[in-house]
């Protein structure tokens, strides 16, 4: 963080208020000291860093106008998400509304039950004056629902106090859009990670919240990430760590910042104080873990270790690079590694949830097609935006990317006997690229190049990993996990033979019948000639009702190989078709016992039908 001038007066002021809770806008001005000569240019950003779409914020401007020294200016529009004031001499204001009701971690939300926003929402860029301090205050609503309301967010405060409205201060742009906001009357807790400061904030309402235990869990899995790059001085590169948390009815995803994140989960996820005090955590709790986990690992993993095409990051447009795998399957990969390391999950535990990931990774004929570099650069079009084909034409930097991370932990630590492994190449990316990311102006920290990449790789392996690059980050090669764990006393068994009959399909519910989701390329339906979308309302002649485990249950009666008409709707007709049931077209994987280990995990398959 930089040190900023405290009394001088930001070159850009911000006024943020959560003005109509029920018609969900928030009214915002932005002031400008000294605005550019030949007119003012602002823009909204069209993306949000770490979520690789085009969103085009700046549509949720409902108005918006100029004045200076309470004469109005004129306001031209240039394209979709920029205008150009007109020249004036004095100090420029915009003043305009957003409209804010997008439940994610990626946009804006307001309504009488909180307000929750991200800089790349509701900030007008002023271009030119990025570098400038950026100074905001956020006001509490008027609105009587909003009287017990605080504020949640890693913003520097100014003339706030912690948890209050009133005044915020960011170094740069960059960082002023780096700090979402949580307003509303939540939960918190905080604990000490190595002597930084780290607060839970928990928005929705969730019966008997145990956040003890969310205390107790989050503390263990923080300590562990910030000795895992600094094992010596075990310092943190944040001043301050915010976990803001919206728990909802049905929901899962996070977004990293560089001291905070955004988190949205299912409320029945989070720990109760009704539980019993020896209950163990269950399986959503842990998948929260290990969303936490995941989003904290990215502190320094994409936040500071950064591809360079990050350094600065262009907001306007699409930035393209082939280090996805990199910074969200590593990332992915040492989740719920740092969850067993933590001690949250035993050694079991993530296995079963390694089994998972090699399951997905497996289904899908695209894991052939596109490789982990092509699907990061891809990311924009691709990844972001699936379609029912997307098994049979893309791979997930996410899940190929973690056993990417695997396949090169696994054969560095092999191959050296131990004296080296992947955490040493991400502590030399950390002290390379990512520790000084922040301590000079904006945009100065250096980003990591995919030569960068590899060479590093190299000189502390001191092995030549081309090949692995070649194979499984350029190629689309499976991760022989077999052949990779062998030395470490760990067998896979590939247990084809005995899988369960399938129509190799992904399925999904409609009040007629089971709607295929996805038909998985050369599987049961596809040859058979179904297509995504059709419903299939009969399998040999009995009814399929739509019940998630309907499809299983009157599937569980033949053998694979038997052949069976099924009737469906495609449109609005009905058509028949002689169906052949195979087995799994991707092979089924179990990591047995092998001889002189306790580890022990099955490998399976997802639920598709
Ligand atoms: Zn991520």
């Amino acid at each position: 963080m930089k040190k900023i001038n405290q009394k001088k007066q930001a070159a850009v002021q911000y006024t943020i208020v959560p003005k109509d809770l029920a018609g969900h806008l928030f009214n915002v001005s932005v002031t400008v000291a000294l605005p550019a000569a030949e007119g003012q240019v602002f823009a909204l950003p069209a993306w949000i860093p770490g979520s690789y779409m085009i969103r085009e914020f700046a549509r949720n401007i409902v108005r918006i106008r100029a004045e200076s020294g309470g004469q109005p200016v004129e306001l031209a529009k240039l394209d979709k998400h920029t205008w150009r004031a007109a020249p004036v001499a004095g100090p420029l204001t915009l003043h305009y509304e957003v409209y804010a009701w997008d439940l994610s971690v990626r946009a804006a939300h307001l309504d009488q039950s909180h307000g929750f926003f991200n800089g790349t929402s509701v900030f007008l860029r002023v271009l030119g004056q990025d570098a400038a301090p950026h100074q905001v205050d956020i006001q509490r609503p008027g609105d009587p629902a909003a009287a017990g309301w605080r504020v949640a967010t890693s913003l520097p405060e100014l003339g706030a106090k912690r948890y209050g409205f009133g005044t915020y201060l960011a170094a740069d742009y960059d960082e002023l859009i780096d700090h979402p906001v949580e307003m509303g009357d939540f939960a918190l807790a905080s604990f000490h990670a190595h002597g930084i400061q780290h607060d839970i904030v928990v928005t929705g309402r969730v019966p008997n919240l145990d956040m003890e235990r969310l205390r107790q869990d989050l503390k263990a899995i923080c300590e562990t990430q910030i000795a895992f790059f600094e094992p010596k001085t075990k310092k943190a590169p944040i001043e301050r760590y915010v976990f803001l948390t919206m728990a909802v009815g049905d929901g899962y995803g996070g977004l990293e910042h560089r001291a905070s994140t955004a988190l949205i989960c299912s409320r029945v996820d989070l720990p109760s104080t009704a539980a019993p005090k020896t209950a163990e955590r269950s399986e959503g709790y842990v998948t929260f873990l290990g969303l936490c986990s995941h989003e904290y690992f990215h502190t320094w993993n994409v936040k500071r270790i950064k591809p360079a095409v990050f350094a600065p990051y262009d907001l306007q447009a699409e930035s393209y690079t082939p280090l996805l795998w990199l910074f969200e399957g590593f990332t992915s990969y040492y989740d719920d590694l740092m969850l067993v390391r933590s001690g949250i999950i035993s050694e079991g535990t993530y296995f079963k949830l390694l089994g998972k990931t090699v399951g997905s990774v497996l289904r899908g004929s695209g894991r052939t097609k596109q490789s982990v570099a092509e699907s990061s650069f891809d990311a924009w079009t691709k990844y972001y935006r699936q379609d029912e084909n997307a098994p049979n034409a893309i791979i997930s930097y996410y899940t190929k990317g973690s056993l990417v991370g695997l396949a090169f932990d696994l054969t560095i630590r092999a191959k050296t006997g131990g004296a080296a492994s992947l955490d040493d190449v991400m502590r030399a990316l950390w002290e390379r690229y990512g520790r000084d990311f922040y301590a000079g102006a904006s945009g100065d920290g250096r980003g990591v190049t995919e030569k960068d990449v590899e060479a590093l790789f190299d000189e502390v392996s001191g092995l030549r990993l081309k090949s692995l690059f070649d194979r499984y980050v350029r190629g689309t090669e499976d991760i022989p996990l077999a052949k990779l764990y062998a030395p470490f006393g760990i067998k896979l068994v590939d247990e084809r033979k005995n899988a369960k009959p399938s129509l190799n399909i992904g399925v999904g519910r409609d009040p007629l019948g089971a709607k295929l989701n996805q038909v998985h390329e050369g599987g049961a339906a596809h040859q058979a000639g179904l297509s995504a979308g059709d419903i299939v309302i009969a399998l040999d002649g009995l009814r399929v009702n739509g019940a998630p485990s309907n499809l299983d249950q009157l599937l569980a009666r033949y053998r694979v190989g038997d052949t069976v008409p099924v009737h469906a709707f495609r449109r609005d007709e009905l058509m028949r078709f002689e169906l052949t049931l195979q087995g799994c077209v991707a092979p089924v994987v179990t990591i047995g016992v092998a001889p002189g280990t306790r580890k022990t995990a099955t490998v399976k398959r997802p639920s598709a039908s």
